[in-house]
């Protein structure tokens, strides 16, 4: 067998154990009950191990060496040397680790997050500094293990974000921060109008929800044959296969705006799955980009789209049909003021368009100095509390509503924060370069979803890993990432709101 394709063999093998692994991930969420969590972590903890080994073993006659090697001196080129590359990447990374490390790590996790919980509900971040401290620890250490230029950050953002620098990123987010800041101070300064304040609550059966989002996510292209909607309570999407894509949503019975806007980041997320080129399963050109380029595609249907007049000019009438208690008698254009309200507040999963990238950046500050020693653990609370003072203009009422909200810390995820505001951008430079193509206004408010999608196919999903997500973007759009583009859009949708 050519080395190529002995690779290409044993990275399938790895795939299927993943598609089990991410198939008990998926039951555990959505359908486990609750006494089969113990039982389940021994599983999972089996496959993760075979997994490694699998991982470890890729160099095994030494394969993937002569193959890097054949890559150097150009005898080997095109969509096979993407293989080889991105897969000695991970295998690099996988490798640079001792395994006493990586079970120190897990362990200390998986300790940490119940840890974490108790902290939070009983707003008390002295019980879950220690544990903060020894990840924070552990953190640096495996910085210093895979190895960096200028900043141990740099080490732990490329796992989510390959070849973005801490710098690169430090500068994208402060000229962002910078727009951000005084854009809602602008926009505060104008007065609210009464349809702004306008509330959507009502009741809404659950059944009737469930109806509504099905037809949602399907007219925007996601395909229920080759994918699944469930419920759980942080919604998620996981794949097995592009032809095996699932995703979760949640439901309050009192708000169903809600669950909308779940669904279609989602559904989003799930389109890039399965737009992903099923003929190179198991290779990273069957694999998304970075995590920051796969938020783009969530954000872009769930904000852009979702939360866009011609997409409700479309789907609003549908909405009053189904709930007309709850919409007969409110417009369309007062529906669509209400859906994107500005205001700034203490929790990130609840945050508008406007102010959620704030806290990202606050817990980008924050997560970099960490890394980089400049601030201690202990610290954290007063810095968290005067940077939401000085960014968002409000006061942190504890550290439940403040620095112990979010689960990464405690999962050990340094470095993932900023790939949501990354996201943004993508999303906002993406579409820019759609609306230079297509009309898409047009087509949002007749409901034709398909170009907008094939769009989305041709010029991200279909690629895989085919191009860094640097390169990608500058291919796509032109340009790097910056941050120009969602500021323009921002301004244009909130002036035009705010009038
Ligand atoms: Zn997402």
């Amino acid at each position: 067998m050519k080395p190529i394709d002995e690779l290409k063999r044993r990275l399938l093998e790895i795939a299927h154990l993943s598609s089990a692994l991410a198939l008990l991930h998926w039951d555990q969420e959505v359908h486990m009950p609750k006494k089969g969590g113990a039982s389940r972590a021994l599983v999972i903890a089996e496959l993760t191990g075979l997994i490694h080994q699998k991982l470890v073993a890729l160099d095994v006659d030494r394969v993937l060496t002569k193959l890097q090697l054949a890559v150097k001196k150009g005898t080997l080129k095109g969509k096979d040397k993407v293989i080889v590359l991105e897969t000695a990447r991970t295998f690099e990374r996988e490798r640079k680790l001792p395994e006493a490390f990586v079970r120190d790590m897990a362990e200390t996790i998986s300790k940490a997050q119940s840890v974490w919980a108790t902290a939070r509900a009983q707003n008390n971040f002295t019980l879950f500094r220690p544990w903060l401290e020894k990840i924070v620890a552990l953190k640096r250490k495996e910085a210093t293990y895979v190895g960096y230029r200028a900043s141990p950050y740099d080490a732990l953002l490329d796992a989510f974000e390959p070849d973005m620098t801490t710098q690169e990123a430090a500068r994208i987010l402060h000229d962002l921060k910078d727009f951000l800041v005084s854009f809602l101070k602008e926009l505060q300064s104008r007065p609210q109008a009464a349809k702004q304040r306008l509330s959507l609550k009502a009741t809404f059966p659950i059944a009737e929800q469930k109806k509504f989002n099905a037809v949602l996510a399907s007219e925007i292209g996601f395909d229920l044959a080759a994918g699944v909607i469930e419920e759980s309570t942080h919604p998620f999407t996981t794949n097995f296969h592009p032809h095996d894509v699932r995703f979760t949503t949640r439901y309050r019975t009192d708000d169903i705006i809600h669950a909308i806007g779940s669904t279609i980041h989602e559904a989003g997320h799930g389109l890039y799955e399965q737009g992903l080129p099923a003929e190179h399963f198991g290779t990273p050109l069957a694999e998304a980009v970075s995590l920051g380029v796969h938020e783009s595609q969530s954000r872009m249907w769930e904000n852009m789209i979702g939360k866009s007049k011609p997409f409700w000019r479309y789907f609003y009438p549908k909405l009053k049909k189904q709930f007309p208690e709850a919409f007969g008698k409110i417009t369309l254009e007062d529906f669509y003021h209400a859906i994107n309200r500005v205001t700034p507040s203490l929790i990130r999963t609840e945050a508008d368009e406007v102010t959620y990238n704030l806290h990202i950046i606050i817990r980008f500050e924050i997560e970099k100095e960490l890394i980089e020693g400049s601030i201690a653990v202990r610290d954290v609370p007063l810095i968290w509390q005067s940077k939401v003072k000085e960014y968002l203009g409000i006061s942190v009422k504890d550290d439940a509503h403040g620095a112990l909200q979010d689960v990464h810390w405690s999962a050990g995820l340094f470095g993932y924060f900023p790939t949501y505001t990354f996201g943004n951008l993508y999303a906002a430079q993406f579409f820019a370069a759609m609306e230079r193509e297509l009309p898409v206004t047009a087509l949002l408010a007749k409901g034709t979803f398909g170009p907008v999608r094939e769009w989305l196919r041709k010029h991200i999903h279909s690629h895989g890993k085919r191009y860094t997500a640097g390169a990608l973007v500058k291919k796509v759009t032109g340009e790097p990432l910056n941050s120009r583009y969602f500021a323009d859009y921002l301004k244009k949708k909130y002036r035009d709101i705010k009038k």
